[in-house]
């Protein structure tokens, strides 16, 4: 059930929370032996908390009221584990909740549990966690995308209703599409990054992964907005959601579809669902355009220039003094660090920092970080002039279906590659929304991506909804 539904049905008096909250847990105990989407639960705080919720249940109450909601285990939980799917935060338990975190529980939702996800958030596939992989829940022997893997595949499982993930290069995008639910890239700046444990500073945005675009839109509205704990955080009007919906189904867009997205390594389902996407807008009055986004080749090098760099120096605070692990068996305070890093960090996250060190260290600098940093630049300019004609792109979110657990993960390069249509949205600070459009003849979910202005995520939940309700099945 959506979050809509379970509203409705709570407002009708149909069914209780604690019925709600019990059906969430009767799915996660049936499911999560394969799935593994969680990193920890919180099973009795949530019944506690729903018996609470149903003392003030009125019809007054916001969506998210008596909503069981999963949080991507790299968001701060007061009180609960945080280990971004890491050996070096076992144990590591935040004395305070990110922002958005609060405005959750504000606004009545129940946290559930943690998510797994690939450590620190570096990956597509979902497997590099030190809690093992995460299995997709339309197939088990295929990945469920990552990094946001856990949150995309509890939704998707019914193993929780709606889910926070966090998205640098199209971790809440990919795993959506490859889960077969919804998911959304806020613009950077949108919604306050206080408390969600930085990656790539400069790219790294909290969003919602639903059942649907309206579902999205209410947590959306809900956790965005300026916030004082976070400088980045911009001062925007939020929409609240029945503006967002106001008359969507009358609105005609301008869509542009570039070119440089359909190339050849895109794999011919994916192509043809993209494809027919569009053709279903325009039979609905949208006016499709092809554009051009001349740097998209770029886009790849300087996403793993940038996201290394930002992360090698974030993930310095990490030295077993101040949060989780430590290793053990040391003489110097020096060896303490070595081995504490040794130890807790996975390979992937070693590789990320070496690579980010290399390319921000004196003599490399200009070559790499600073050509990166023009270069984005320019990808961001080829945005802004598509978007003076067009107010929506549309594209894959991937360049191919979800791939069999195991087939990329001794190839780092192939599945870096794999984020090309995501990245440029996160470097260029766009709002991006995943949405479920068709299967593949073995029955696994393709999603795709609409890409619009700064600031107008509307734009996206309303063309969005349009194909949820009308088009899809048409
Ligand atoms: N797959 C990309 C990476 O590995 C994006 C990750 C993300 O968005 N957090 O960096």
């Amino acid at each position: 059930m959506t979050i809509k539904e379970i509203h409705e049905s709570y407002i009708k008096g149909e069914i209780s929370i604690s019925e709600v909250v019990d059906r969430v847990f009767e799915n996660i105990k049936n499911r999560e032996n394969e799935i593994n989407a969680y990193i920890s639960l919180y099973e009795d705080e949530a019944r506690e908390r729903a018996v609470d919720l149903e003392k003030n249940l009125n019809p007054e109450k916001p969506y998210l009221y008596g909503i069981p909601i999963a949080v991507k285990d790299n968001i701060s939980t007061k009180d609960m584990d945080t280990t971004c799917g890491s050996r070096i935060l076992l144990g590591y338990r935040p004395p305070y909740n990110a922002t958005v975190v609060n405005r959750l529980l504000e606004n009545g939702a129940i946290i559930i549990g943690k998510t797994n996800m690939d450590e620190f958030a570096m990956g597509s596939s979902g497997e590099h966690s030190y809690f093992g992989p995460t299995r997709n829940p339309h197939n088990i022997d295929y990945v469920p995308g990552g990094s946001s893997s856990g949150s995309a595949a509890a939704v998707a499982a019914d193993e929780a209703v709606a889910a926070l993930g966090s998205d640098t290069g199209g971790s809440i995008r990919q795993p959506a599409s490859f889960c077969g639910v919804v998911g959304l890239k806020p613009t950077y700046g949108r919604v306050s990054r206080y408390g969600l444990v930085a990656f790539g500073s400069s790219l790294d945005q909290i969003g919602p992964i639903t059942k649907s675009i309206f579902d999205a839109a209410v947590i959306f509205s809900t956790i965005s907005g300026i916030d004082p704990k976070d400088s980045t955080s911009a001062d925007a009007p939020v929409p609240d959601i029945n503006e967002i919906f106001q008359g969507y189904e009358d609105q005609k867009y301008k869509v542009g579809i570039p070119d440089e997205y359909f190339t050849e390594g895109l794999h011919p389902e994916v192509k043809d669902g993209v494809l027919q996407v569009a053709k279903k807008f325009e039979k609905a009055g949208y006016e499709i355009e092809r554009i051009s986004l001349p740097h998209t080749e770029y886009a790849i090098s300087v996403y793993y220039i940038i996201a290394t760099s930002e992360a090698s120096s974030n993930l310095a605070r990490y030295d077993g003094v101040r949060y989780g692990f430590r290793a053990r068996d040391f003489r110097t305070l020096d060896e303490m660090y070595k081995k504490t890093r040794t130890e807790g960090f996975g390979d992937e996250v070693k590789r990320r920092i070496l690579l980010g060190t290399f390319a921000l260290s004196a003599g490399y600098y200009d070559a790499y970080y600073l050509n990166a940093q023009k270069a984005r630049r320019l990808i961001r300019q080829d945005f802004d002039r598509a978007f003076k004609k067009v107010d929506l792109i549309l594209t894959p979110v991937s360049p191919t279906p979800p791939f069999k657990i195991g087939e990329k993960i001794t190839d780092p390069v192939s599945l870096y590659l794999s984020d090309v249509f995501t990245v440029t949205a996160s470097l260029a600070g766009l709002p991006a929304i995943s949405i479920p459009c068709c299967k593949t003849s073995s029955g696994l979910p393709i999603g795709f991506q609409l890409m619009a202005r700064p600031f107008d995520e509307k734009s996206l939940f309303r063309a969005g909804r349009l194909f949820e309700e009308h088009l899809k099945d048409g």
